[in-house]
């Protein structure tokens, strides 16, 4: 018998009064785990307003105050972190070892807001004219909305409800409908580190309770993550009703491998990269452009032995290096992906479909797989495929690999494989890519830094946490004060330059 999940509005759990559910499935036996009650407006609604009638209490409550409430939530997280990373992979089917690594990544960006009386402290200039100071200070926001995809359903809620509720706003997260369990533990958690009924609330649903959060004008700001073309609804719709958006979304993050790259680096990091977590990452390397021929043969001709020989497994396998895919419907995606390559005329040099494991047999599970010489009008170059399918794109010259990563419409991350300090340089100076690794495939910023893309990766104008998280989910306000005891210039009925004053 599966489970039926709730929503947590207001500090308690409240059951789901739409009618709808969605399956949440085991993705290792195909099973069904749990229903999720998928929200109608109503219960959004309710939401809202919880978060609403929290929001002046929690604003006023001192930063230091705050802050004391993400201590307490930090040492929670460190004491149900297996737990966390267990609900991740149970539901996700990632490998227990990858999903406790993202778990301690989102813990990481709760750390950073502990310090959150510091990173809100404004700026003043004394005697901007004579006897007058302006000061300038951040005040959030209000009532923030996220929506968060399925492939890291611990870590990417953390990206945004700490900032925001460490700045003083309230919260209103909906996680993906295919694993909502870490969302409905970590609000759980929070609750018992101190955070008041109402800041923090936890509404389950699929794009009825989106479009919901996107149009209500109790919305102040919403933070998405996700793929490209629901992002960009989420940011056109949140906009054209008067919020501030954020939506970092899909990607196709390239490596280029130099000549005089160390292969065997080159290699260790295309096979954690393209095959680690299933590829279901948004950093996940998608794309490697070797570059001359003979880089070319010597990567694909180590990699496709190893992609060939990829351990799958369980979650729970400490030998498992890749995990099922998230759903049947996300593998028969990617396996028709694979299908397409083919047709195109793509030299697939490993096929990891229709694999079964024993045990396991009705598993979303395939394996490793590897397309040589993929050229840049195929589809399978063009688009996001979200699974391990690794696209080796052959180039003649640095320039031509450089124009490949800038001409690609996603611009999420890439990395340049190298050990040429001047190519290196290059490479980061010109890339229109928001994450760049130079030997470091996977380059996600830590937490005190921002993470976020370029060109189709990210709509808006804030990357998540770090010092963009804080400005996004804060608005500035400029303060210019004179006393009586000042001078007086008598009434001005023109604009003067601080000097003249
Ligand atoms: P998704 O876009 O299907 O879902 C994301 C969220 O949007 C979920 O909460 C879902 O319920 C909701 N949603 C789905 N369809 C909707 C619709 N039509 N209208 C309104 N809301 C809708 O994404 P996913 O499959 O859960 O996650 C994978 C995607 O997320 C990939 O494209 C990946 O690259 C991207 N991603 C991006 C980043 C990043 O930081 N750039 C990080 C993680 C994942």
């Amino acid at each position: 018998m599966s489970k039926t999940l709730h929503h947590y509005i207001g500090g308690k759990k409240v059951e789901g009064k739409s009618g709808r559910f969605g399956d949440v499935f085991n993705p290792a036996s195909g099973e069904v785990s749990a229903r999720v009650p998928l929200a109608g407006a109503d219960e959004v609604r309710q939401a809202i307003a919880a978060a609403a009638e929290a929001f002046p209490a929690w604003a006023g409550t001192p930063s230091p105050k705050r802050a004391q409430v993400m201590f307490a939530f930090r040492d929670l997280l460190y004491r149900h972190m297996d737990e966390l990373a267990e609900l991740a992979s149970a539901e996700h089917g990632k490998t227990l070892v990858d999903a406790q690594g993202s778990v301690t990544r989102g813990i990481e960006v709760v750390e950073f807001v502990c310090g959150i009386p510091h990173l809100l402290k404004g700026e003043l200039n004394e005697n901007v004219a004579t006897d007058v100071d302006t000061y300038a200070m951040r005040q959030p926001i209000g009532v923030c909305a996220g929506i968060t995809p399925f492939n890291f359903p611990a870590m990417v809620p953390m990206w945004m409800f700490p900032v925001a509720i460490a700045c003083g706003n309230t919260f209103v997260l909906k996680p993906s409908e295919k694993d909502p369990s870490c969302s409905l533990r970590l609000v759980e958690l929070i609750t018992e580190a101190g955070l008041p009924p109402g800041v923090l609330n936890v509404v389950n649903g699929d794009k009825e309770a989106v479009d919901t959060l996107l149009t209500d004008p109790g919305i102040d700001a919403i933070s998405f993550v996700g793929s490209t073309l629901v992002g960009e609804h989420v940011y056109t719709t949140g906009c054209a009703n008067g919020k501030r958006v954020q939506a970092l979304c899909g990607a196709k993050n390239h490596m280029v491998v130099m000549p005089d790259a160390d292969m065997d680096q080159a290699v260790d990091a295309a096979m954690g990269a393209a095959y680690g977590s299933a590829g279901e990452r948004c950093m996940a390397i998608s794309v490697a452009v070797t570059v001359g021929e003979e880089t070319g043969d010597a990567f694909v001709g180590q990699l496709a032995p190893r992609a060939g020989a990829l351990k799958l497994g369980h979650y729970s396998d400490p030998e498992a290096e890749m995990g099922p895919i998230v759903t049947r419907q996300a593998l028969d995606k990617i396996e028709g992906y694979v299908a397409l390559g083919v047709e195109e005329g793509a030299e697939l040099v490993v096929d990891g479909r229709g694999v079964t494991l024993q045990g396991y047999e009705n598993g979303f599970f395939m394996g490793g797989c590897l397309f040589d010489r993929v050229t840049k009008d195929m589809q399978i170059y063009a688009d996001e495929i979200f699974g391990p399918v690794l696209c080796v794109v052959r180039a003649k010259t640095y320039d031509e690999a450089v124009g490949l990563v800038n001409d690609h419409p996603f611009g999420n991350g890439a990395a340049i494989f190298t050990r040429d300090g001047d190519a290196a340089r290059d490479f980061v100076g010109k890339v229109q890519i928001g994450m760049v690794g130079v030997n470091v495939p996977i380059p996600v910023p830590v937490a005190y830094h921002s993470f976020g893309g370029w060109k189709r990766s990210l709509f808006g104008d804030h990357h998540i946490h770090g010092s963009e998280g804080v400005r996004f989910y804060t608005k500035l306000k400029t303060v210019t004060e004179r006393w009586p005891s000042g001078i007086r210039s008598g009434a001005q009925f023109y604009f003067k330059s601080g000097a003249e004053h």
